[in-house]
């Protein structure tokens, strides 16, 4: 599919909804969190298809809504815990943990004869998950869960909801996506009986996998101590448009509800929107991330300014001898720009500076998987500083990453140098977001502790 195809395929109103049937709809789902005089409201958007907009002036950490999951199911990504269960998502023994009823889904044992799995666990007995231990036989101590079959539980969720809430899902846009359908069919060869042949049936689950894969957020939850990422589809919050510095911010509390604030004053009539991707990112990380998983360039001001606000998130050092001078992508809203040396000039091609950024990644992120806090620490401010700016946006992710560690797990052990450095790092952090015009964004709170 070209670019203006999936574009459209993105933006086009579904199921030719209205926007007053959407907002209904909109209503009925937020049910006891719909307030009286909502300062927010649907309308069509210049950025895309619709959005939501400010109905009055909105000051800086205002509330804007509260909304609730309308489905959420694992995510199971890679390196996922799979022994959780699916209904309450508690840690469940490392065996042992499939349901009673042989539907082959982790499921604890009060979840597995509960009303809201009845359903599910059903549909799952009857398409036979090949995994699945045969009739009369005893569970062996081997279990096995397949990520994929666990993937397309929030896809089946989705079929067993109201009819309101249906239409409220059937109205969400979908990109057409050909990868989506792989994923069913993938799916669909983890089991000995998936209806594959019943077109209907198939063409309502690949329309619902592509709202899934377009509009889900991943959002952590935590039971008894066990934290897990949830995948669950808010529909109004998912309404709302990207900026790569919005001007609202976004959490998730508990995996089941989401939060939206103002980030900054939105003014009466203005477009409330999110980011689709980590703020701090490079504009051709974004870019190439919002492409790719979004369908679109993205043509925000800060998309515009190949400085990103002075913050020079994408700049590395110089290839010419001697000079260590920053480099910087020349042309902007482009995947292949020009890279040039602010201090001798000189032009690189961006194959070149790509596979530095590429190098100094792959060095910085394999250190994040395999060090300690303390080696970690000794890395960013000894080894670092040597081929990559402080600037760079992977460097100040590996920065985020010692914060995370050292706020969550264990805060006790570290002394008061490595304190220290992390308060820096903190501060850093906070220089740059106050760069970019991020005002109260969930990054801000996070690393100030203001939310969990
Ligand atoms: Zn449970
Ligand atoms: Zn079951
Ligand atoms: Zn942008
Ligand atoms: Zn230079």
């Amino acid at each position: 599919m070209n670019t203006t195809a999936a574009m459209i395929a993105h933006m086009a109103p579904d199921r030719n909804t209205t926007p007053e049937q959407l907002a209904k709809l909109i209503d009925v789902h937020l049910g006891d969190l719909h307030e009286a005089d909502p300062n927010w409201t649907l309308a069509a958007s210049v950025v895309a298809g619709r959005g939501v907009f400010a109905t009055r002036d909105i000051a800086r950490g205002e509330l804007i809504f509260r909304e609730r999951a309308l489905v959420v199911g694992p995510t199971a990504r890679k390196g996922a815990q799979l022994n959780t269960c699916v209904c309450c998502h508690c840690l469940l023994p490392a065996q042992g943990f499939l349901c009673a009823h042989r539907c082959t889904l982790p499921v604890c044992g009060p979840c597995s004869d509960s009303e809201t799995h009845r359903e599910e666990c059903q549909h799952f007995q009857r398409w036979q998950p090949i995994d699945a231990v045969p009739e009369g036989a005893e569970p062996s101590g081997a279990e096995q869960i397949n990520p994929l079959s666990l993937r397309i539980l929030t896809a089946v969720r989705v079929f067993h909801l109201g009819q309101q809430q249906r239409s409220l899902v059937d109205a969400m846009q979908a990109n057409a996506e050909r990868g989506y359908r792989q994923e069913i069919i993938k799916a669909a060869q983890c089991f000995r009986n998936f209806p594959t042949t019943d077109k209907p049936f198939m063409d309502q689950l690949f329309r619902i996998v592509g709202v899934l894969n377009t509009n889900a957020f991943e959002a952590p939850c935590r039971v008894d101590g066990h934290e897990t990422l949830l995948r669950g589809l808010f529909p109004l919050t998912a309404i709302m448009n990207h900026e790569c510095t919005p001007n609202a911010s976004h959490y998730f509390d508990n995996g089941r509800m989401a939060v939206v604030r103002a980030a900054r004053d939105i003014p009466k009539g203005g477009e409330i929107t999110t980011t689709y991707t980590k703020i701090l990112w490079s504009n051709l990380t974004r870019g190439i991330f919002l492409k790719m998983t979004k369908n679109f360039m993205c043509d925000c001001p800060r998309c515009n300014d190949n400085t990103e606000n002075g913050t020079y998130l994408s700049a590395l050092f110089c290839r010419e001898q001697g000079c260590k001078g920053l480099v910087i992508p020349v042309q902007t809203k482009t995947m292949q720009p020009d890279w040039r040396c602010l201090s001798c000039e000189n032009v690189f091609p961006h194959a070149k500076m790509a596979r530095y950024q590429d190098f100094a990644l792959n060095t910085i992120n394999n250190r994040i998987n395999s060090s300690s806090v303390q080696d970690m620490i000794h890395f960013i401010n000894e080894l670092c500083p040597r081929f990559c700016p402080s600037s760079n946006y992977v460097l100040i992710e590996a920065k985020l990453n010692v914060i995370w560690r050292m706020t969550r797990f264990n805060a006790e052990q570290y002394t008061d140098q490595e304190v220290a450095h992390k308060d820096r790092y903190r501060e850093e952090i906070l220089a740059i977001l106050h760069k970019l015009g991020a005002g109260e964004c969930t990054l801000k709170k996070l690393i100030t502790e203001e939310i969990q």
